[in-house]
């Protein structure tokens, strides 16, 4: 097999410093895994995508069609009746053997996520790789703990039996590439289901490493099927398939919905993750730098490509002008550099279309009447970045709570400061929206805090913190922001037929 570019130690060559097996593919071309096996799309046809960081394409994404899907379906079907009876505590321990293999190539993982994302190589070592082997250990876990429940009555003895599914799919977005993909397949092949994955065509990369080391680990041929191709024709296949009987799907509402009427008529089960518009709620008796900080990552992590960030920040009125400069001060400080220098917190944007649609909405808040207090504009890098596609850090005011800027999701490093009066008129803001993914409040007073709480239509809230998960938990979102919980016992209720069995107490 051709490798791709060597390592380099030259700041002028690091772009395609991707390095090892794993991320080797002749010709640069990716390749789908089905039954166990590497594949060419059978229709032979490729689309490029580009590496953000220097906008460039740099890899050939296979794109799949109908007859890729049904050899994946067949080969999950096959591999079906031998994969449920796989006792669970297998399943748990091949679960925590590919989690191993991440571990060894931990550093192989972290710089292909980063070239393919354009998301700095540290966010990669610190969130994105390390959360994917936690989720691979939660699942495991949940393989080895799931269990129905005991009804003991006076006149019935019953027990629930929780049974996989059967084929299921899942369907996952590009801005947290191998997080999201792991944290849908793991707890389906925990549960025992065959699944067909669709990784994101814009950072399709460490899905398909992630297949070869689930070769690896020892994953049996056809219960994870790897397919790239582009979402509105490999993704509405897989969505209409007959045989798959399970979506679970993470990415835009508008694509949720679509998803969402195509499997109701064929009443498939269905999990959606979908987007956010989340409010970073400051009263004036919050403690001061922790909430500036805390308001600053919620925006810009990720260049505020996480469907948790804090896009609309609520400022108790007060508090308002000091907050204001505090956090100018704060974005300011905010240095934009290459994703592969190890001291950069803040890099590129994932392609281009949506760097456009990003700055669209810049343009658009300025029409509404809204005033840009630091950013607004393309970044423009010296070297090898030059063409990238990077977005400064960007804080409005002015804007009413109601206006498009402060309606829709964005998805980028944008948010709008918005003051108000008093707890009721920060309720009422934070909920006028009709996204409710999360939300953060940040206050010293623990009853105000609970109080809030009770009312944000939001599935997550953070009290004093932002973006702190427990995997156990339940996650997910209100309103057009999703439906259905993941979460360790969520999802493997999700990837699970529940069968009630009842026999009288006199047997
Ligand atoms: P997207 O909806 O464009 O794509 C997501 C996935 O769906 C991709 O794999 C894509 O190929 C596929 N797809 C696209 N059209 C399809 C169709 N018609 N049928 C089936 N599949 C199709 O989303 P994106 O731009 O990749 O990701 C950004 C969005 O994801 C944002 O809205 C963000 O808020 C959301 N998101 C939500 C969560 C959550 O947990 N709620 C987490 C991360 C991202």
């Amino acid at each position: 097999m051709a490798t791709l570019s060597k390592p380099s130690n030259s700041v002028e060559e690091l772009t395609n410093s991707l390095t090892g097996e794993l991320a080797n593919f002749s010709g640069d071309k990716l390749v789908n895994f089905i039954d166990g096996r590497e594949f060419a799309p059978l229709s032979g046809n490729y689309f490029p995508t580009e590496d953000p960081a220097i906008g460039k394409p740099y890899l050939q994404v296979p794109d799949s069609d109908e007859q890729d899907l049904n050899l994946a379906v067949q080969a999950a079907r096959r591999a079906f009746p031998a994969w449920r009876n796989t006792p669970a505590e297998d399943r748990a321990r091949l679960l925590d053997r590919i989690a191993d293999l991440i571990e060894q190539h931990f550093e192989e993982f972290v710089r292909a996520e980063c070239v393919d994302t354009g998301k700095p190589l540290w966010l990669c070592r610190t969130t994105d790789i390390p959360r994917t082997i936690a989720n691979l250990r939660t699942f495991a876990d949940g393989a080895r703990t799931f269990s129905g429940e005991v009804f003991t009555k006076s006149a019935t003895r019953g027990y629930t039996l929780r049974q996989p599914i059967g084929v299921v799919a899942t369907i996952s977005p590009w801005n947290l590439p191998l997080l999201l993909f792991t944290w849908k397949l793991a707890p389906a092949l925990a549960a025992g289901n065959c699944v067909i994955a669709k990784p994101s065509e814009v950072t399709p990369l460490t899905a398909t490493m992630f297949a070869r080391v689930a070769a690896m680990a020892g994953v049996p041929p056809g219960v994870l099927n790897v397919l790239h191709g582009r979402g509105a024709k490999i993704g509405a296949a897989i969505t209409r398939h007959p045989d798959i009987a399970a979506i679970s799907f993470t990415g835009g509402t508008a694509t949720g919905t679509e998803i969402y009427s195509t499997a109701a008529r064929q009443l498939k089960k269905v999990s959606l993750e979908l987007g956010g518009k989340n409010p970073t709620i400051i009263f004036d008796d919050a403690d001061f730098d922790a909430a500036v900080d805390g308001a600053a990552r919620a925006a810009f992590t990720n260049q505020g490509q996480i469907c948790l960030c804090g896009s609309r920040i609520l400022v108790h009125a007060p508090l308002y002008q000091k907050f204001r400069e505090a956090l100018i001060a704060r974005t300011a400080e905010i240095q934009i550099g290459d994703p592969l220098d190890e001291t950069t917190r803040y890099a590129a944007t994932v392609s281009r279309p949506h760097m456009e649609k990003i700055l669209s909405y810049i343009d658009l808040a300025q029409q509404e009447g809204g005033a840009v207090l630091i950013g607004g504009h393309r970044a423009t890098l010296e070297g090898r970045c030059r063409n990238g596609y990077f977005i400064q850090p960007t804080l409005l005011e002015g804007l009413s709570a109601n206006c498009r800027t402060n309606q829709e999701e964005i998805f980028g490093p944008v948010a709008a400061l918005l003051p108000f009066a008093t707890e009721a008129e920060a309720l009422s803001i934070a909920n006028s929206t009709t996204y409710g993914l999360s939300a953060s409040v940040w206050t010293k007073d623990a009853a105000r805090a609970e109080r809030i709480s009770a009312h944000l239509e939001s599935g997550t809230v953070w009290i004093n913190c932002w973006n702190v998960r427990d995997l156990d938990m339940p996650f997910g979102g209100m309103k057009k922001s999703g439906i259905g919980r993941e979460g360790k016992r969520r999802a493997m209720e999700f990837f699970t037929e529940e069968r009630s069995v009842i026999a009288p107490t006199s047997n």
